[in-house]
């Protein structure tokens, strides 16, 4: 491992997707940074997030075609899932990764420890690394420590019964029952993968709804997927403490609309209610770092802390908690430290959900618009009325452009297949200002799902080809 330096111009705490692009995007600008990472490079995401878990929803959707996927003529024998295998190849797709960003970092001779940091000082930090413990003088600091699953009082996380992302990731014994606490993106995420493997899924919600803040339209789309899996969605419920029951565990529900209190028995509960920033041991007290009500670093448009010296990124500054936005703030923290001109002004942060179907969204969204009250135009256009949809045999879905009266495009909904993929197109042209003009008059291949983007802006137009809409009385 490498040495602890005694001074270094750049600390950056954290090697997740903030910190180590932060220390990429240092190294590129002529800086010699030093990152300190606990665990390993790639943080969150990569080791115990957005790559296991997009990898296992990849197997499982996999599975799930193979096993309709005689309807189209095609034989296959989806005998069974061999977990201990998914799991090897899923740690394999980690592992490669991680070895790519440590690769970079030797390329760009960018030093890093696997310890922890905390600030002694608004110039100084202990950095504990092999059992050493040693004073690093920085000239300035980037905090990129992410955040944590959050854990429910009622039903505290102990790493069996009640478990949390991290560990369901792990998991290579399917549970033939999981009851899921939470239907925001990580519980629906993973809940329809295992829904998919065959594990008989309970989500419990405490909102009205799943996917709280999703277009409404969307999220229903996905409840119907999870029903067809044979999946239960409780909504409006909370779940209010587990007790082991022999090999099994037993989580206690209340209906908050009726008062009914029953009792759902599982092999285990993952509970995904939110994460919280990790600013608890950072020593935050010896600098002027401050926090806002929620517990996240405070940061300018530079995503500099209230301390000249210290800058933070990441799901340590706040929502959207989300890889891209931390790769985008690391890269402007680290413009900032190298004195360049730059400020986090995205227009946009996209959001995806990886169920099936897929949920991508941009900008303004049509409830949204609704709530404040907006006028705004809405174009449609559903995938049945798509080729491409049809050539894949995957047509439930649609999308949504969202416009101003002028025509300016201020948002867009897609839910279907590849919506993770169609939606960065809508991100390009909010960030460019394009209108609903520009969107309908760029040529897309055919047979693409793309062009039902094109489509639904042609449908604010009242103007789309493949799909007829009467004319407003
Ligand atoms: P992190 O990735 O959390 O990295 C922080 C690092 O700091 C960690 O490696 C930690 O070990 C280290 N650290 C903490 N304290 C210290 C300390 N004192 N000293 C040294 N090191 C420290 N986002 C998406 O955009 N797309 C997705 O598809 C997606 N899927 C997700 C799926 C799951 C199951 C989960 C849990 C999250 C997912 N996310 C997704 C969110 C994404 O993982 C985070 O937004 C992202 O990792 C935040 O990056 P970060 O650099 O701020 O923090």
């Amino acid at each position: 491992m490498a040495e602890v330096p005694r001074q270094t111009q750049l600390l950056i705490i954290g090697g997740g997707p903030g910190g180590y692009v932060a220390a990429i995007r240092a190294a590129q600008l002529g800086l010699k940074p030093f990152l300190v990472e606990k665990e390993s490079l790639g943080g969150l995401c990569l080791n115990h997030g957005c790559i296991p878990s997009k990898a296992l929803i990849h197997a499982s959707s996999l599975y799930e075609q193979c096993k309709h996927a005689a309807r189209i003529g095609i034989l296959a024998d989806a005998k069974g899932v061999d977990g201990a295998k998914l799991q090897d190849w899923k740690n394999n797709v980690v592992r490669s990764l991680r070895s790519g960003i440590e690769s970079l970092f030797a390329a760009h001779k960018i030093v890093w420890v696997k310890g922890t940091a905390r600030f002694t000082s608004s110039t100084t930090a202990e950095v504990e690394a092999e059992g050493t413990s040693q004073q690093v003088q920085f000239e300035k600091a980037i905090i990129a420590t992410g955040a944590t699953p959050t854990q429910l009082n009622s039903l505290p996380f102990d790493g069996h019964w009640v478990i949390s992302s991290r560990e369901a990731l792990e998991l290579s014994a399917l549970p033939k029952d999981l009851v899921i606490v939470g239907g925001g993106y990580i519980g629906m995420e993973l809940g329809s993968h295992f829904a998919k493997l065959g594990t008989q899924l309970t989500i419990v919600e405490f909102l009205p709804t799943i996917l709280p803040g999703t277009d409404p339209d969307a999220a229903s789309l996905v409840s119907e997927r999870f029903a067809r899996l044979g999946a239960r969605i409780l909504t409006n419920c909370q779940a209010q403490g587990a007790v082991p029951k022999g090999d099994r565990v037993e989580v206690r529900v209340k209906n908050r609309s009726s008062g009914e209190e029953f009792a759902l028995e599982a092999d285990k509960i993952l509970v995904a209610v939110g994460h919280k920033p990790n600013t608890a041991t950072l020593g935050l007290e010896n600098t002027r770092v401050t926090l806002d009500a929620k517990g996240f670093v405070e940061v300018d448009a530079q995503r500099r802390t209230k301390d000249p010296n210290i800058f933070a990124v990441g799901d340590i500054t706040g929502n959207p908690m989300l890889a891209h936005k931390a790769f985008a703030e690391g890269k402007v923290a680290a413009e900032a430290v190298a004195g360049h001109k730059t400020v986090f002004d995205a227009k946009v942060v996209p959001g995806v959900v990886f169920t099936d179907p897929e949920i991508a969204y941009v900008g303004l969204q049509e409830h949204q618009a609704k709530e404040k009250g907006m006028a705004v135009k809405v174009g449609r256009f559903p995938l049945k009325a798509s080729g491409r949809a049809w050539t894949r045999d995957d047509f439930e879905g649609f999308v949504k452009v969202i416009a101003s009266p002028e025509g300016r495009i201020l948002g867009v909904l897609i839910a279907g297949p590849d919506a993770s993929e169609i939606i960065s197109e809508a991100v390009l042209a909010i960030e460019l200002g394009a209108t609903v003009h520009d969107l309908a008059l760029t040529i897309h291949p055919h047979p693409s799902l793309p062009e039902a983007l094109a489509e639904a802006a042609e449908d604010v137009l009242g103007r789309a080809i493949h799909f007829y809409r009467p004319p407003k009385p």
